[in-house]
């Protein structure tokens, strides 16, 4: 049995780095939303193009724009772990709908939790692969070359938004609009909070385990 996850939580808790080392693992495919964003902005697509304004604000891509996309990126509904989606009510709703019409259900929502002031730590002090999109920290996950991604040896870069002015509106619209994800979720009896605030292994370890429970895991 495969699974099917969603990554949940604030920017900066640690989704984008489990979900790589996760979906290695379980050999699912990671669909990352912002990421599929930051490479249609790159490429100057017209998706890019509408989404760009947006995202430099730190605010939201509209719903239909982001149903759509992930409708199309969702090439294997087996098994998949989805990280940076859904980010509002009437996301969670389309996509619960579309699993529903494919007949495979979540495997479970994992909370990432994390205190705030290490989430601005982790975002400001952030560097990124453009190309494999793996996620590093100047001082809590350096890369093993400075400057350098491990997996492939490209340059690493900040995101524009990883400013703190950025970031403060991503807090702000986190909370006002995914947080009530949490409820919509709990009640469900699919979510399952994580310690997100240790190490990169001490956390792998605990999803590893929680989702052992879950579902029939290959790890
Ligand atoms: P998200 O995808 O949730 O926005 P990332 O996975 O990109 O978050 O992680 C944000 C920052 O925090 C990155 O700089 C990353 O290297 C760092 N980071 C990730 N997990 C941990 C952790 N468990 N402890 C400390 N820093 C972490
Ligand atoms: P992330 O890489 O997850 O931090 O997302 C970066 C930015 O992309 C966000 O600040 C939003 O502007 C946009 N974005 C990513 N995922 C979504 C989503 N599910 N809904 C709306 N906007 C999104």
């Amino acid at each position: 049995m495969s699974i099917r996850v969603v990554f949940l939580g604030s920017p900066g808790a640690g989704k984008g780095t489990q979900a790589q080392l996760l979906a290695a693992q379980y050999g699912v495919p990671q669909l990352a939303t912002g990421d599929i964003l930051r490479r249609n902005v790159r490429e100057g697509t017209p998706l890019g193009l509408e989404a760009k304004r947006f995202m430099d604000a730190g605010d939201l891509v509209p719903d239909d724009v982001i149903i759509a996309m992930v409708e199309r990126e969702l090439t294997d509904a087996q098994g998949f772990i989805v990280d940076g989606f859904p980010r509002t009510i009437a996301q969670a709703e389309a996509f619960d709908a579309l699993l529903a019409r494919l007949g495979t259900p979540l495997t479970a929502v994992l909370l990432f939790e994390v205190p705030r002031d290490q989430l601005i730590e982790r975002l400001t002090g952030r560097w990124t692969c453009p190309k494999d999109q793996s996620s590093y920290h100047v001082a809590f996950n350096p890369p093993r070359t400075p400057g350098r991604c491990d997996i492939c040896g490209t340059e690493l870069i900040q995101r524009s938004d990883d400013t703190l002015e950025t970031v403060s509106r991503r807090m702000a619209v986190y909370d006002e609009q995914t947080a009530p994800l949490i409820e919509y979720y709990r009640s469900r009896g699919n979510l399952i909070p994580v310690h997100a605030d240790r190490p990169v292994s001490d956390v792998t370890a605990e999803i590893l385990t929680a989702l052992s429970g879950r579902a029939g895991s290959k790890a």
